[in-house]
């Protein structure tokens, strides 16, 4: 599953064999494709190429370089083609002071030109920046075109741009230029953006990656692309291009999740069970009210699944590594749900994981670890803070005073019945001391330790 969120098809170096490299993209698991026009010419022929193939869209607009000679009746011809239904995104748009074909002021002024388009017909926008943030970024700003949506192109900054774009409300997407061997600082740009705003493009038929380099690019190279961003994400190449597929389907708005995908969903070879989004913490750094995904799948819930739902979207749960009890909310808060399905596993040959809060003695008020026992191999248990004031500030937790000692409490009954517990943090921003957390999870509680990334799902 791999997504190329911006190809030139129409361009003249694909009139030989078009329909070829459309066929060789489908061949490497290539699930979308836009393809983006930078002319008048070619974002009419890009709105032909998507309405052959329904996995191909189209965008339309006028790139920087050819803003010059630009008229009122040529950008009324573009606003005709941004209606076809083919079209989801305005673009490619922009500013250029690198090539600097055409004058800045009118560079600037057709840019703001497509984005009133692009407000006007309500659809995202597609950006390229060359040599021009200072100029386009307070025009991202004033105009408040993060509310639309779109996507910054073949980014080339370092991960504090990238970071400002995100907050501006983008989508960053990484290219052929990720895998060359001196691009350090776009790595580590690729690192800083979270997972809900990455996208992988090839910009074809220009900037091929490494193992290509030099010559014409094409969609099925962004296999290459999604591979390195992959390794850079530090997660496997299929969660990545979900995660990716979802991050494109969130932008233009189609292909919404079914409810059993919702109910069971595989990251890696694990099987995770989406519980509940109900929760006993309200931590800073959860996105579980208002971004509910995980890994590229949404776990939004209009209803919490039964055990019977739950397992019927189980097959054979030996196959997967862990079956994991998690989602964007307490997994205790529905015990007995666990206990029916996790005995279905263990029958089954299966492994078990809850990853929790540790509020389950809090919430039944008595030891809910002994109902546990011989049902769960591992739990996996948030501190997220080396004291009390901390937790506080950080999870604000729903029983006040006295929740972060009765974690503790609960981890410490965990290691009594459970033959593995681990005691996790997420590195956020704000300071906290990982090393204190560190020595409390396995000094005085005797248990693992891990610290996950606060913007690395999965
Ligand atoms: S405990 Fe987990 S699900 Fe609950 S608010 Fe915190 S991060 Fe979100």
């Amino acid at each position: 599953m791999f997504v190329d969120s911006h190809a030139h098809l129409e361009m003249e170096p694909f009139d030989q064999d078009r329909e070829e490299a459309i066929q060789r993209a489908k061949d490497a698991g290539v699930s979308y494709i836009l393809n983006v026009g930078s002319n008048l010419e070619g974002s009419s022929k890009a709105i032909q190429i998507a309405s052959r193939h329904p996995f191909i869209s189209a965008a339309v607009g006028i790139h920087p370089n050819e803003s010059k000679g630009i008229e009122d009746h040529h950008f009324k011809e573009l606003k005709k083609l941004s209606k076809a239904s083919e079209v989801v995104a305005i673009g490619e748009t922009g500013l250029d002071y690198y090539r600097n074909y055409s004058p800045k002021k009118v560079q600037v002024d057709l840019f703001k030109k497509h984005i009133q388009l692009a407000k006007e017909v309500g659809k995202p926008i597609i950006i390229h920046c060359r040599d021009a943030w200072e100029d386009l970024l307070p025009i991202l700003n004033e105009e408040k075109v993060g509310e639309l949506g779109g996507i910054i192109h073949c980014f080339s900054g370092d991960g504090e741009l990238a970071l400002k774009c995100v907050d501006l409300g983008f989508f960053i997407s990484f290219g052929g230029p990720l895998t060359y061997p001196k691009a350090g600082m776009l790595r580590e740009a690729a690192k800083a953006v979270p997972s809900e705003r990455l996208l992988t493009e090839t910009d074809c038929p220009y900037l091929a990656p490494q193992s290509r380099r030099g010559k014409r690019n094409e969609p099925a190279f962004v296999v290459e692309t999604s591979e390195k961003l992959a390794k850079i994400k530090g997660i496997h190449p299929g969660d990545l291009g979900r995660i990716v597929l979802s991050n494109i389907q969130t932008l233009f708005g189609f292909g919404e999740n079914n409810f059993s995908e919702k109910i069971t969903y595989k990251i890696r070879n694990s099987l995770y069970v989406n519980v509940t989004d109900r929760c006993t913490n309200n931590c800073k750094f959860c996105n579980r009210t208002k971004n509910p995904m995980v890994a590229g799948y949404d776990l939004s819930l209009k209803k919490e699944p039964t055990a019977e739902e739950t397992i019927a979207g189980m097959e054979d749960p030996g196959q997967y590594d862990e079956v994991v009890f998690c989602g964007f909310g307490e997994p205790t808060l529905r015990l007995e749900f666990i206990k029916t399905v996790a005995q279905w596993v263990k029958e089954r040959g299966g492994r078990v994981r809850i990853n929790t809060n540790g509020h389950g003695n809090l919430i039944y008020k008595r030891n809910i670890l002994p109902d546990l026992k011989g049902l769960v191999d591992t739990i996996s248990v948030s501190l997220n803070a080396e004291n009390e004031e901390r937790y506080n500030l950080l999870c604000k937790p729903e029983f006040g005073n006295g929740s972060y000692q009765a974690v503790k409490d609960f981890i410490r009954e965990s290691v009594k019945v459970l033959p593995k517990v681990i005691v996790s943090v997420v590195r956020v921003p704000e300071n906290m001391d990982v090393k204190e957390c560190e020595d409390i999870a396995e000094n005085e509680l005797g248990a693992h330790f891990r610290v996950r990334e606060f913007n690395v799902v999965g």
